[in-house]
């Protein structure tokens, strides 16, 4: 049976270049960058969307922004500044249903919601 493409990245069947990694959290270059700095956080968890999340997730959720808050500082662009991008279902363009959070950086970025 098909698994997950991320779960996948997770336990290593498939290549990705890894940033960091903690005991809950995986985190690697997306393929197709779209800035300089384009980095996938996720749990090592499958879970699928954030509204898959409930109050058992709480440490999981905290867990991943201080992931994003740490990766930032390694790469050296936490003064400069990044953004986070957390896509949910189809309407907010979620395109891989394992939750993620896009941390992007190393350009000026410009409020498109599109
Ligand atoms: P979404 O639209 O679901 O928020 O974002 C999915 C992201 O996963 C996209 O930015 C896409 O480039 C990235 N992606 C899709 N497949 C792969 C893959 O096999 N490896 C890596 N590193 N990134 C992927
Ligand atoms: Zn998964």
């Amino acid at each position: 049976m098909p698994e997950c493409l991320f779960c996948r990245i997770v336990k290593g069947d498939l290549p990705s270049r890894k940033v960091y990694e903690d005991e809950l959290t995986f985190a690697f270059d997306d393929i197709n960058p779209k800035a300089p700095v384009h980095i996938l956080i996720v749990p090592k968890i499958h879970l699928p969307t954030l509204v898959d999340a409930g109050p058992s997730e709480q440490e999981l959720l905290g867990h991943l922004l201080l992931a994003a808050n740490k990766i930032a500082k390694e790469k050296g662009i936490d003064g400069r500044g990044f953004r986070l991008v957390l896509n949910c279902n189809p309407e907010g363009g979620q395109v891989v249903y394992h939750l993620h959070i896009h941390l992007l950086g190393g350009r000026q970025m410009r409020w498109q919601p599109a």
